[in-house]
């Protein structure tokens, strides 16, 4: 274990061999066994966070990965996700989200009042990369009956830094059948900005750490007014994530900025409150 730690890192260096790192090592096996049984024992839960335009109108929902754990409650995404990454877990995982979600875009097309939602699935790089995913999610799609042109696949620019030709290529096979696609976290990642013309994207969705603390740093607020323009001039349609009160949502939409998601609007709740909240008009000042 210390000679693994030595070479994450960086190699040429030492660590000495503590009994936290057993701990450790111990708690991560003991969560992946859990993990795998999650999908089999039904305890992987979608919770749903609204998007609203800016006539403040939800257009949709994102759909968010809860862990129904009998004894730790509910465990949020940041703490399995990896673990499912790491030990290819994500891929049943993944399935089982778009399942849900697809079902649950079939249901709502069934209802006027629920028809024009849309729903965007978070999908990590390595289900995305996998030889049959665009199989699958056709699949999936077909056998749920909904609409693709309702999905949003929202991508993380980590993925392109790979084998961007490959993922471009996929990305457009999946477009094909009407799926949209959204670029998660952005203005976090490293790669380079080139890719933005290329990949066939319908979204930019501005990183909460921007969002948040936007009155706390003159340049959060440059950034954000900088990925709006960007997005203009690109046609891109951009939502800021992370918003948290009417100051970050006046200031953004007076930017120009598309669409909100965020605790002020609404939190990621359970289908059973998202459905109330759906009855309730979205209260925005001045509209
Ligand atoms: P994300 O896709 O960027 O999702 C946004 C996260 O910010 C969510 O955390 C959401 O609950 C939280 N959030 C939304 N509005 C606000 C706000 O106004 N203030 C604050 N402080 N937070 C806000 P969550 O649900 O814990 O998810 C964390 C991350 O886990 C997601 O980030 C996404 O990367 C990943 N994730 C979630 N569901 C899935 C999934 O089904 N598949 C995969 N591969 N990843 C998922
Ligand atoms: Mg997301
Ligand atoms: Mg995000």
């Amino acid at each position: 274990m210390a000679m693994y730690q030595a070479k994450h890192a960086g190699r040429n260096t030492w660590r000495f061999f503590d009994p936290t790192m057993q701990a450790v090592a111990v708690r991560r096996a003991l969560l992946e066994s859990e993990l795998r049984q999650a999908v089999p024992r039904d305890q992987l839960r979608l919770h749903y966070q609204i998007q609203v335009d800016r006539h403040a109108r939800v257009t949709g929902v994102e759909a968010l990965l809860r862990w129904e754990h009998p004894e730790y409650g509910m465990v949020p995404p940041g703490d399995f996700i990896t673990i499912a990454e790491e030990s290819y877990l994500i891929v049943t995982i993944g399935d089982w989200v778009l399942e849900q979600a697809c079902h649950q875009l079939a249901d709502w097309a069934r209802e006027t009042r629920t028809a024009g939602l849309g729903m965007a699935v978070n999908i990590s790089p390595m289900q995305f990369q996998q030889p049959d995913f665009v199989t699958r999610l056709e699949a999936i799609l077909a056998a749920s009956g909904a609409s693709p042109e309702r999905l949003k696949l929202e991508l993380t620019e980590n993925l392109f830094m790979d084998e961007p030709d490959a993922v471009r290529e996929t990305m457009l096979r999946i477009k094909a059948l009407g799926v949209r696609f959204s670029l998660d976290d952005f203005g976090t990642g490293y790669s380079s900005l080139s890719y933005l013309n290329r990949l066939p994207l319908d979204q930019l969705k501005i990183d909460q750490s921007f969002v948040r603390p936007l009155f706390a740093d003159d340049v959060n607020r440059v950034i954000c007014a900088s990925i709006i323009d960007l997005g203009r001039n690109l046609g891109l349609e951009v939502i800021a994530e992370g918003v948290e009160t009417q100051a970050h949502h006046d200031w953004l939409e007076e930017q120009g900025c598309h669409a909100f998601q965020g605790y002020w609007l609404g939190r990621p709740q359970p289908l059973a409150e998202l459905e109330r909240q759906l009855n309730e008009p979205v209260c925005i000042a001045g509209e």
